[in-house]
């Protein structure tokens, strides 16, 4: 596998990039400089994928999250935009534990904008969120002149129930836990791509974007998960760097136990990707006390879009004096360390 590390600058450029969208370092300075001390508060401190509000009235919380989606192109085998923006938020509701219930839907659309695509976005759309169990309660649509968008952008805000006693927190990992991860990576990054090169190699790789509400409800039932995060922009690596690096801990990886289908693998391989820097939409890390590793990978196992569910590696103690990092252990037991995405590996992915 090949390292996608570049330097970053280490202070914030004076134009937006690429770049700061990616989901890699680039992404973390942008909200640490620029949102992060404007906004301030307990509930984006947390560092969490959603916001775990508790209601005054009883001792329940809610969990908030939103996403704003600007795929490109907007159709790619297995989903479009539409059902990109629907499952990428309920999973990130999700990853807080809760039962995600509501959605809002935000459109900004292209002047010119065909309506039978429209119809095919908004229809895929519903069918997503009849499949979660959500609702759009909520929702609004802008127009804008010709060339001022890329066709259709869409925003969507999800809302849903956490049930009592559950503390889902990026910040609670402790040496020994099992990292779980639930299927195939890199699937939705390379389809995505394979469709905006119009590449030959990739016509049978399809993108995993799906909700994940059997996996996380079965994993529940049987198990207290530590953490809970869907490794999207980024990939695993730069998920498992955000994780590591709440909990002041290192995680290991057994390359060999990642799971990947072979298509994916060589395409990856055709255009110098690394796969674990690679999009994924339909995966979550679930991260458990190894006393419920067993039955937590067996509950995600027997769910849809589980089937090919792995323990990938362990958390482990940080050393004295030095910052967290995640290693990955190759084939031949050599260890090489897996940093965080620097830059912008496939813009627009999602
Ligand atoms: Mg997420």
């Amino acid at each position: 596998m090949k390292q996608t590390s570049c330097p970053v600058p280490d202070r914030l450029t004076d134009t937006v990039e690429m770049a700061h969208g990616g989901g890699g370092a680039m992404s973390r300075r942008l909200i640490r400089d620029i949102f992060a001390p404007a906004f301030r508060n307990q509930y984006l401190d947390r560092d969490h994928d959603g916001a775990i509000i508790k209601l005054e009235a009883d001792a329940s919380c809610i969990a908030c999250s939103t996403d704003t989606f600007v795929v490109s192109p907007l159709f790619f085998p297995g989903g479009n935009i539409g059902d990109l923006a629907v499952n990428g938020t309920v999973n990130d509701i999700l990853c807080c534990g809760a039962r995600p219930r509501w959605l809002s839907a935000g459109f900004v659309i292209e002047e010119g904008f065909e309506i039978s695509k429209l119809r095919e976005i908004v229809s895929t759309m519903a069918e997503a969120a009849r499949l979660a169990e959500v609702e759009i309660v909520t929702g609004d649509t802008k127009v804008v002149e010709r060339g001022r968008c890329d066709g259709v952008y869409i925003n969507t805000t999800g809302i849903g129930i956490v049930p009592p006693d559950l503390n889902i927190d990026p910040g609670c990992m402790r040496p020994g836990d099992a990292v779980i991860l639930t299927g195939p990576v890199a699937a939705h990054g390379m389809a995505v791509m394979s469709q905006r090169e119009g590449l030959a190699f990739g016509s049978g790789i399809k993108s995993d974007t799906a909700s994940l509400c059997d996996i996380v409800a079965n994993v529940l039932d049987v198990s207290r998960p530590r953490v809970m995060r869907d490794p999207t922009r980024g990939g695993l690596s730069s998920t498992l760097n955000e994780l590591a690096e709440a909990s002041g801990v290192d995680i290991g990886l057994d390359e060999q136990a990642i799971p990947i289908d072979s298509d994916v693998a060589s395409a990856c391989e055709l255009l110098g990707l690394d796969p674990l820097y690679v999009a994924n939409e339909g995966l979550m890390l679930i991260i458990v006390d190894p006393s419920e590793a067993d039955r937590a990978l067996a509950a995600a196992r027997r769910s849809a879009h589980g089937g090919r569910a792995a323990i990938i590696g362990h958390v482990e103690a940080t050393p004295e004096g030095r910052q967290s990092a995640v290693w990955l252990t190759l084939g031949l037991g050599q260890r090489r360390r897996l940093e965080m995405m620097s830059g912008e590996q496939l813009p627009r992915i999602c």
